[in-house]
């Protein structure tokens, strides 16, 4: 009963939600409290487009409780009162502001299109910051790659009422097995993907480290933008390979092939959400607009041809070890992309 009380009185409740947005705040089991449906949610829809209560221009380091004081003090004094409604882990008020500004916070910045971030701006988002985390998630905050002045999440897949929003707090956790998520997380996920010895999480973590080595593949560069090298758990075991991915000699049919590899572990994985799939398409339509050689061409409209991701990927297998009369244009091509 107590418990009730205190959810019933909990200062989350006065947070301004939008009055049409699709969602509500409550407890979530185990996770402090979370966004959840109020309604079916299509796929692809917006769950909410949200401004910052404030805006601090420097990287995190420089930012002190004397310049959260300062934004603070700037805004209209009938929204300093939200600042306070914020709770750690939605239990206790915070220690100081710069540690309710790193937990309710999110980069707004520009970054330039390998993923590097080009100045610093974050935003203290009192919305956003109460959805929790998934590595399954089914909503997404999209990258634009421009500043932001607005956060905007969507649903990345159908979502019926009850069902808690979540979204993954690292664009690269895809890639990532389950302990290196929750290294980085520092918190125990619960999602699918992270439920101990069970046959999707093995499959999941096998998935997702096949996927950051093909990544390293089309790219060159592990998920930091750096040459990986661990000799002891290498990420492309074969150093002739590894070699030919950091110097863009990745023949066109092996290109067209990891693309389409990379999609297929995606969508059986459950993260090939309307977003990522414009973006990683690239990766497969580029290389198909690419091929020369005439047989290649062939096979390679026939694999473009077919209805799905693994359907694509069967058919273009044939490929494999085959050469292309536009290899090195290819490799010219990826060698100035990179620089
Ligand atoms: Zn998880």
């Amino acid at each position: 009963m107590r418990r009730r009380t205190m959810a019933l009185d909990h200062p989350y409740r006065r947070l301004p939600i939008p009055s049409n947005a699709p969602f509500e705040l409550k407890p979530s089991s185990g996770r402090g409290w979370g966004a959840f449906a109020t309604r079916r949610i299509e796929r692809g829809a917006l769950i909410l487009s949200e401004e910052p209560l404030f805006t601090i221009r420097k990287p995190h380091s420089e930012i002190t409780n004397e310049v959260l004081v300062r934004a603070f003090q700037k805004l209209p004094v009938n929204r300093k009162p939200l600042f306070f409604l914020l709770r750690d882990n939605a239990s206790e008020a915070f220690r100081s502001m710069e540690h309710a500004f790193a937990e309710n916070s999110f980069n707004m910045a520009s970054e330039d299109h390998t993923g590097q971030q080009l100045d610093y701006l974050h935003g203290l988002f009192l919305l956003h910051s109460r959805f929790n985390h998934s590595c399954s998630p089914n909503s997404k905050i999209p990258i634009t790659g421009g500043e932001i002045t607005h956060l905007r999440s969507f649903a990345t897949r159908d979502i019926v009422p009850g069902e808690e929003i979540a979204f993954s707090y690292a664009a690269d956790f895809g890639c990532r097995t389950r302990e290196e998520r929750h290294r980085e997380l520092r918190f125990v996920c619960n999602c699918d993907a992270c439920q101990p010895r069970t046959p999707f999480q093995k499959l999941s973590d096998m998935r997702r480290r096949l996927a950051r080595g093909l990544q390293y593949l089309q790219i060159g560069v592990d998920l930091d933008g750096q040459r990986q090298d661990a000799p002891d758990r290498p990420l492309i075991t074969d150093p002739q390979l590894k070699r030919a991915a950091e110097t863009f000699r990745i023949p066109l049919s092996s290109r067209f092939i990891y693309g389409l590899l990379m999609m297929s572990l995606l969508e059986q994985e459950g993260l090939l959400d309307d977003f990522l799939a414009e973006r990683l398409g690239r990766n497969v339509s580029v290389p198909f607009a690419m091929f020369e050689t005439e047989s290649n061409v062939q096979v390679a409209k026939l694999a473009m041809a077919q209805h799905d991701w693994l359907g694509r990927l069967c058919v273009a297998f044939q490929l494999y070890g085959r050469a292309d009369a536009a290899d090195q244009a290819v490799a010219t091509l990826f060698r100035a992309l990179s620089g």
